[in-house]
């Protein structure tokens, strides 16, 4: 018998009465977690296995799944589903470790960012897009692809007058560098600035952050793209949802 704390990301109905959890744990990385009879009307672990909810988990691992024998809730979330714009952001942040991560490699400080990150998000009356810009910076950060932000990423360069931002470089460039990137993307000083001050600042405190939503949903899209690349994949589905929601 194995145990770990969990957080549900993607429920699948298997069967008539049965689920397929996809789970991020503690201890094992990203699992699929077997939920018997999570369906039945009168099942003990509904509460256990729906997405956000937060539990530890006894499993025990089988040829293909791991199984679940019992979950104790430690946090459902419950509230990130009382107002939209935090459900959908919300189903982001499970979207962006579901694709992000492969199965059973162990990150303890992306789980706690997530856990830290669905506590915030469960109280949070306005900021979101602020909120998710400082969110993805942290988790790209965690999954081992920080943004350069210090100085020039290809040349050293300390000039920032005129910088862009190059998503396949990972990092700001200089003017002397640009020829190197084409798609590079221009960054003003606003959008440079609020990039390292939601980069650095606790995911309680991004209040303390000044940028206008323009900037905001400017760095948004870049480091969505920047995200995307780095994982090597196309889209994510959550995000038009998000897209709507603005
Ligand atoms: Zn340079």
């Amino acid at each position: 018998m194995l145990k770990t704390e969990g957080v549900v990301l993607k429920e699948l109905r298997y069967r008539d009465t049965s689920k397929i959890l996809s789970v991020y744990t503690k201890k094992y990385g990203k699992i699929a977690v077997m939920a018997r009879g999570a369906y039945r009307p009168k099942s003990q672990i509904i509460a256990n296995t729906q997405p956000f909810s937060y539990n530890e988990y006894q499993l025990y691992r089988g040829k293909n799944f791991f199984y679940l024998n019992q979950g104790d809730i430690i946090d459902s979330f419950y509230s990130i589903r009382e107002r939209i714009e935090r459900v959908t952001y919300g189903y982001y942040m499970l979207e962006l470790i579901d694709k992000s991560i492969p199965e059973e490699q162990e990150n303890e400080k992306l789980f706690n960012l997530l856990i830290k990150g669905l506590t915030v998000l469960s109280s949070l009356e306005n900021d979101y897009l602020k909120f998710i810009v400082a969110y993805e910076l942290k988790f790209i950060s965690f999954l081992g692809y920080k943004p350069y932000l210090d100085k020039c990423v290809l040349c050293g360069s300390f000039n920032k007058n005129n910088i862009k931002f190059s998503i396949y470089e990972g990092g700001i460039i200089c003017d002397n560098c640009f020829v190197t990137d084409p798609f590079s993307i221009q960054v003003n000083k606003e959008i440079y600035e609020g990039m390292c001050g939601l980069l650095y600042t606790s995911l309680e405190k991004i209040s303390d952050v000044i940028i206008s939503n323009d900037s905001l949903y400017k760095i948004h899209e870049m480091i969505v793209e920047y995200i995307l690349y780095n994982i090597d994949r196309k889209k994510f589905n959550s995000l038009n949802l998000i897209k709507s929601l603005q």
